[in-house]
């Protein structure tokens, strides 16, 4: 089943990779045929059927809608049937808990509060008016969610006294640096080679137990690092699919940017693919400064393995310090593979990406890693340990592309892989992408979910009320909908907002009948203003919107037309 969270998300990629079998992640259907079984699996702007070339497989699920009742004999016999039980030694298991983990967990908080103004209204009239006012004040600027760019980190080479350590990793780090430091300048002394014993005597009596000998002597070695711990470029991994680069690489470029220049580093993508050339100008105009292209005509199409291969023999030639993936379907069966087969840490799933200082650790320019844990409950900064890279995946919509400057100039690198057949793990026997006319930069969107019904009640609904916002507000308005609405054939997958649909950033967003499920937000959280009509008074989209209402879309979307037209 697949797992709600980033964390155990990784395992069945990297137990593929350990076993050396095909993975399908995201199935949401399979079917015995043709004497071999055929699975449905969630991908980037649509779905894919495939199968196992070299069965078994590990199949990860995304959905599973049959009841699991067990019959009486049957729950009789598991009684009795013996467990077969194995411990770490069995299975001769070498990395294991804390001390085998490439990563660890350095602060964990509660997650930020939502800006989103979460009102109940309690009647047609006061959300129509919600409606127009919020499309009139609304500025043009994108809602939460956006990961924030603005604070660069200097290395401590360029900072203007070597005493500035404001940068440390945790509080408590930072607040004894912050002591440390007021002490020496106090003492005037601005060299750490100046420091004897009898200074460090006075600032233990000073600090009053803050900390002992040895942490001192550590922050007074952690003075004298400069160099960034780890060495080389700051890489993504680019999606791409029918010549086209996701929208998520273009972001994960504009971060990698950021990243890169604080560590006075490149930013290079790998671009594995088939004829993938042409892509190159685009990605460097986004912010890449060297390509490294992986051509071959075994990877025209994503397969988990052959990519895998291209991408770790990349990683593993050129070592850069820093790897992103977007955290798509893709990149989060790729992304585990790869991390396993090149023995380095990986966070999956982040919001935040930043680089900050562990000098009492040793650490000079690390990545930390934030993401949401536990369902969210909390937010977890994690850092990378025991590898030569540090990677991660970042949620699509969360970091910012920055806007494209044709003028840049960057180099493409060709690094040749040896592929073959056997590379190859699944046969693609058919993909559904979506097609369509929409237009998704308008400033309104109406999207439908499952909680429209039918296909009748979701075009009747959704186009009576985007009528009358567009007579209202005198705007061009688009119609999306859910993954569930598009699946119940509601309307064409081309309409489909969300991680797998589209990402989009109107003014104004009316949620009908959509729950509000993180992969359909993820796709709305730069959305100036949410707007939600469902009939269940607990859906979780209420906590995520800035006006609702309780009522089902069959009694309240007429409503409101009508009060739209009487305003
Ligand atoms: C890898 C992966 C990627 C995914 N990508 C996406 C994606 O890109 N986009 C996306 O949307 N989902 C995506 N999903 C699916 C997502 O998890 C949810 O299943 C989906 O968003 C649910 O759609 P929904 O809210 O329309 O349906 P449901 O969750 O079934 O919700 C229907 C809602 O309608 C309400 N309702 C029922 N009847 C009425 C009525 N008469 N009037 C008013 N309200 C009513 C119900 O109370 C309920 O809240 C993805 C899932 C996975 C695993």
């Amino acid at each position: 089943m697949q797992s709600v969270d980033g964390d155990t998300a990784q395992v069945p990629p990297q137990m593929a990779e350990e076993l050396g079998l095909p993975c399908i992640t995201y199935v949401t259907d399979a079917e015995f045929k043709n004497n071999r079984f055929e699975f449905t699996r969630i991908i980037s702007g649509g779905s894919q059927v495939v199968a196992a070339r070299n069965p078994p497989a590990i199949i990860t699920v995304a959905k599973y809608e049959y009841p699991l009742f067990a019959t009486f004999a049957k729950t009789r016999w598991a009684n009795e049937t013996e467990v077969i039980r194995w411990a770490s030694a069995d299975i001769k298991a070498t990395h294991i808990g804390v001390s085998g983990s490439k990563t660890s967990v350095i602060r964990v908080f509660p997650p930020g509060k939502s800006t989103r103004k979460c009102r109940q209204l309690s009647d047609v009239k006061s959300l129509a008016k919600a409606l127009v006012e919020s499309f009139k004040s609304g500025n043009g600027e994108s809602g939460q969610g956006a990961d924030d760019q603005r604070s660069r980190y200097v290395l401590p080479g360029r900072r203007a006294s070597l005493l500035d350590r404001s940068f440390e990793g945790t509080k408590k780090e930072q607040e004894d640096y912050e002591f440390l430091a007021d002490k020496l300048k106090e003492l005037s002394i601005t060299e750490s080679s100046r420091i004897n014993d009898a200074i460090k005597e006075k600032i233990l009596t000073a600090s009053r137990e803050r900390f002992h000998k040895k942490a001192l002597e550590d922050m007074i070695n952690g003075f004298k690092l400069t160099e960034p711990t780890f060495k080389g470029e700051v890489w993504v991994v680019a999606e791409h699919s029918d010549g086209v680069v996701h929208p998520a690489t273009f972001e994960l470029v504009g971060k990698a940017r950021n990243l890169a220049d604080s560590l006075e580093t490149k930013v290079g993508v790998c671009l594995a693919g088939y004829q993938v050339e042409p892509m190159t100008k685009e990605l460097i105009a986004a912010g890449a400064d060297n390509i490294y292209v992986i051509d071959d005509k075994l990877l025209d199409v994503f397969d988990p393995t052959a990519h895998r291969k291209a991408v770790a023999d990349a990683i593993r030639t050129y070592w850069p310090q820093i790897v992103l993936y977007a955290a798509t379907p893709q990149g989060r069966m790729l992304a585990p593979m790869v991390s396993y087969r090149v023995g380095c840490g990986l966070t999956a799933d982040c919001t935040g990406l930043d680089i900050r200082d562990g000098s009492r650790t040793g650490l000079i320019g690390i990545l930390l890693q934030t993401r949401p844990a536990l369902g969210g409950n909390v937010m977890a900064t994690i850092r990378t340990k025991n590898s030569k890279s540090q990677m991660a995946t970042a949620r699509p919509g969360v970091m910012k592309r920055i806007p494209p400057d044709p003028s840049r100039k960057g180099k493409v690198i060709k690094h040749k892989v040896e592929l073959s057949e056997d590379d190859v793990s699944l046969e693609i026997i058919k993909t559904e992408l979506g097609t369509g006319d929409v237009n998704f930069n308008a400033e309104v969107i109406v999207s439908g979910g499952k909680g429209m019904q039918s296909r009748d009640n979701y075009e009747l609904l959704v186009d009576l009320l985007c009528a009358a916002l567009s007579k209202k507000l005198d705007t061009r308005i688009e119609r999306g909908a859910s993954r569930a609405a598009v699946e119940q054939g509601f309307t064409e997958r081309a309409h489909q907002v969300g991680q797998t649909g589209t990402s989009i950033g109107p003014k104004l967003y009316v949620a009908l009948g959509i729950s509000g499920a993180i992969q359909h937000m993820i796709g709305v959280a730069n959305t100036e203003t949410i707007i939600a009509i469902n009939s269940d008074p607990n859906a979780p989209i209420f906590k995520q919107c800035d006006y609702y209402i309780v009522g089902t879309v069959e009694d309240t979307v007429p409503q409101l037309v009508e009060a739209l037209e009487e305003s």
